[in-house]
C-alpha cells in the first residue's frame, strides 16, 4: 500500500486538509477533476484587469479567530464588508431588512409606526425572523412579515431552489435587524483576499509535502484502497457510483458581460427577487476596489444540477435527501480509510469559513 494520503478536491476544504496533513509530515496527493484549483472560490483576472469570481461572488466572513488566523497565513485580506441591495418595488434597498430599509421603502407615517412597534417589542440590534412578526397580534407587523415574505423570499426562492415551499431555515437565514447596520454579515472578521482566492489556495497548497494533479477524475471507491487515507470532498453518491441513487443539488449558470463604463450598478451585488429569471447581478471590481475604465458583471441564473452538464453548487437539504446522504454514509463505514468533508462531502450548505473549520478539526 501507498504511504501517501489522497485528498480529492482542491477547494477550500481539500486545500485546508492537505495543508494540515502536510504540516504533520504526511505526503499528500491532491487530485482535482477540474483544470484549476480553488473549487467554487476560483477567481482570475479578466481582460479588463478585474478579478472575476467565476462561480459567483465569494466574501470571506467568520467570527472564528482560529479560522481567520489560519487563512491569513496564506493571504492578506482587505476590510471589504459586504452589503446586498435588492430591487423591491423598483427601489434599491439593502437587505436583510433593517430599520433603514423600512424607511427607504415605506411612506414616513407607516415607517414611523413600524419602527416604533419594532423598537417597543424587540431588543435593539436583535435579529428577528419574519415568522416572529406573524405571531404578534398586530396588523402592521403581520403586514411587514407578508411584505418581506412576498417581496424578498418567495420569488427569489422559486428561482433559486425551484420550489415555492420556502423553508423556515431559509427565512431564518435572512432575518430582520432591529437596528441600522446594513451589512449582509455581522461577523467580526470580513474581507476579500488581496491577490484573490486562487492565489490564497495556491499558497495553501504550496508545501514540499503536497503534490497537486489537475484534470484527473478520482475513480471512486476502488481507487481509495491504494492510499493510506483518503479525504474526499466530492459528492458521496459519486464516490459509490450512485448505487443508491443520486443526491440532488442546485446549480448556477453565469452570463458574464463587459460594459464600457467605469461602473454598471451602485453595489457589488443587486438581487432581483421579483423581476427577471436571474436572481442577482454581480459587479466584481468592488471587491478589491479595482480601477478600470471598463467593468465586468455577471448575471446569475439558478438551474437544476445535471451530471456531466454543469457543476454542483448547493445541496438541497430536504429530509428525504439528508436521509439518502445518511444511507451513503452508512455504506462508507466499510471504507475505514476514507473520510468525507466539505459542502459536497458532508452535503451541507457550508460557508467558506465553516468548510475550513471542518477541515481543521478533522486533522
Ligand atoms: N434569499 C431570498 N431573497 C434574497 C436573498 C436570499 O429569498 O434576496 C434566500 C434564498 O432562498 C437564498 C438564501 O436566502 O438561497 C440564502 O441567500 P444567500 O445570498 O445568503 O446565499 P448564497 O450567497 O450562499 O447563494
Amino acid at each position: 500500500m501507498n504511504s501517501q494520503i489522497l485528498v480529492v478536491g482542491a477547494g477550500f476544504s481539500g486545500a485546508s486538509v492537505a495543508r494540515k496533513l502536510a504540516e504533520q509530515g504526511e505526503d499528500v496527493l491532491v487530485m482535482d477533476r477540474l483544470g484549476h484549483i480553488a473549487g467554487a472560490a476560483y477567481d482570475e483576472k479578466d481582460q479588463n484587469g478585474i478579478t472575476v469570481h467565476k462561480y459567483g461572488s465569494h466574501i470571506f466572513h467568520t467570527s472564528k479567530p482560529q479560522v481567520w488566523k489560519f487563512v491569513r497565513r496564506f493571504a492578506q485580506f482587505n476590510t471589504y464588508m459586504h452589503k446586498v441591495c435588492a430591487l423591491i418595488d423598483g427601489t434599491e434597498a439593502f437587505i436583510p431588512f433593517n430599520l433603514s430599509t423600512i424607511r427607504k421603502l415605506f411612506p414616513p407615517t407607516l415607517a414611523n409606526r413600524l419602527e416604533e412597534k419594532l423598537l417597543e417589542r424587540f431588543d435593539y440590534n436583535a435579529k428577528i425572523p419574519i415568522s416572529e412578526f406573524k405571531k404578534q397580534n398586530d396588523a402592521d407587523l403581520k403586514f411587514l412579515a407578508s411584505y418581506i415574505y412576498e417581496k424578498v423570499f418567495l420569488n427569489y426562492t422559486k428561482k433559486q431552489w425551484g420550489t415555492d415551499k420556502v423553508d423556515r431555515a431559509v427565512t431564518a437565514r435572512v432575518p430582520v435587524l432591529i437596528g441600522t447596520d446594513s451589512r449582509y454579515f455581522s461577523d467580526v472578521y470580513q474581507g476579500i483576499p488581496i491577490g484573490g482566492y486562487t492565489r490564497l489556495i495556491e499558497n495553501m497548497l504550496s508545501h514540499k509535502k503536497i503534490r497537486v494533479v489537475l484534470n484527473r477524475k478520482f475513480e471512486g471507491a476502488r481507487e481509495s484502497k491504494k492510499f493510506k487515507a483518503v479525504y474526499y470532498t466530492g459528492s458521496i453518491d459519486e464516490f459509490f457510483e450512485y448505487n443508491l441513487g443520486m443526491l440532488p443539488y442546485r446549480s448556477l449558470r453565469f452570463e458574464f458581460r463587459t460594459h464600457d463604463a467605469p461602473y454598471y450598478q451602485s453595489n457589488s451585488v443587486i438581487n432581483y427577487p421579483c423581476n427577471y429569471d436571474f436572481t442577482r447581478i454581480h459587479e466584481f471590481k468592488y471587491y478589491l476596489d479595482e480601477r478600470s475604465p471598463k467593468t465586468t458583471i455577471a448575471y446569475e441564473y439558478p438551474q437544476p444540477f445535471i451530471d456531466g452538464e454543469n457543476e454542483r453548487f448547493y445541496p438541497i437539504e430536504t429530509r428525504a435527501n439528508s436521509a439518502l446522504y445518511k444511507k451513503y454514509l452508512k455504506q462508507a463505514q466499510k471504507f475505514e480509510n476514507v473520510r468525507f468533508l466539505g459542502r459536497l462531502g458532508d452535503y451541507k450548505y457550508y460557508n467558506m469559513d465553516e468548510a475550513v473549520e471542518r477541515a481543521m478539526s478533522m486533522v
